[in-house]
């Protein structure tokens, strides 16, 4: 679904991504680690069109996206939650969420005028529901915790139709019981049809939940396979022992 050609993007003198390739095969969760710094956060900028390569490919269903606006990119059915939080803290979660259906500029007015519509009160519900989170939806954004607020920030980024979703750090500052809620809901959005590619540090988190895992280090590959082969891998360690 997604196959990434020896991608490269330099800041100055810092290799953040230096030749990285790998494949992502559909309905699918795939996990990126490695240690601070390796270059995960900025390989989801390429892929999501904030930032551009220096040279190297992204394919995703075989057309090239390197060319293409974040926009675009985001209407071939691209989602992403990001690693700091981007809700309007003075919104409830209900207006925030109406203001993430459809967010295109030509639409994000319209939307929020039109927010009556009785089909985006349908999804918004259906899928606070599917977050565990139905009962907080008059609140403020400012009233939740810290994992409530990522679990409405999960909901924001498949609230709209998409193909892969993108996780930054899901569940980094969040309480076991809601890292449980995280973990069901990354689950069953792979048995709805979904293609996940999750970044997240805590290892047990990701080793329970991952199909495939890709280890970055220094902006490049230095290992993938299954939980089990890479819970085994001696680079790894080192690199992970290293940092
Ligand atoms: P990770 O998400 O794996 O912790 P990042 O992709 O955020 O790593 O960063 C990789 C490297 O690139 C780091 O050394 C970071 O400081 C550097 N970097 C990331 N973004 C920028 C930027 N916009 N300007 C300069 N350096 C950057
Ligand atoms: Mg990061």
């Amino acid at each position: 679904m997604l196959q990434i050609s020896n991608l490269k993007k330099h800041f100055g003198g810092v290799k953040a991504v230096d030749g990285c390739s790998f494949e992502i095969k559909p309905n699918t969760i795939t996990a990126l680690i490695g240690p601070n710094g390796s270059g995960k956060s900025t390989l989801f900028d390429l892929i999501s069109g904030i930032i551009k390569p220096d040279s190297g490919n992204i394919k995703f269903n075989k057309e090239n996206l390197t060319n293409l606006s974040v926009e675009q990119i985001s209407n071939k059915g691209i989602s992403r939650l990001f690693q700091q939080s981007r809700l309007f803290s003075n919104l409830t979660i209900e207006e925030n969420l109406e203001l993430a259906l459809n967010q295109e500029d030509t639409k994000f007015w319209k939307n929020f005028l039109n927010r009556n519509n009785p089909d985006n009160k349908s999804t918004i519900n259906s899928i606070l529901k599917l977050v565990n989170m139905s009962q907080h939806k008059n609140k403020k954004s400012s009233d939740l915790s810290f994992g409530q607020k990522r679990l409405i920030e999960i909901a924001r980024s498949i609230l709209n139709p998409h193909k892969l979703l993108m996780l930054d750090e899901p569940v980094a500052g969040v309480n076991p019981k809601l890292r449980n809620t995280i973990s069901r809901v990354i689950k069953q959005l792979k048995q709805q049809g979904d293609t996940i590619l999750l970044i997240e540090h805590d290892m047990n988190f990701t080793l329970n939940i991952a199909d495939h895992v890709i280890v970055l280090d220094n902006g490049k590959v230095i290992a993938e396979g299954t939980p089990d082969q890479i819970r085994n891998n001696k680079k790894v360690l080192e690199a992970y022992l290293g940092d």
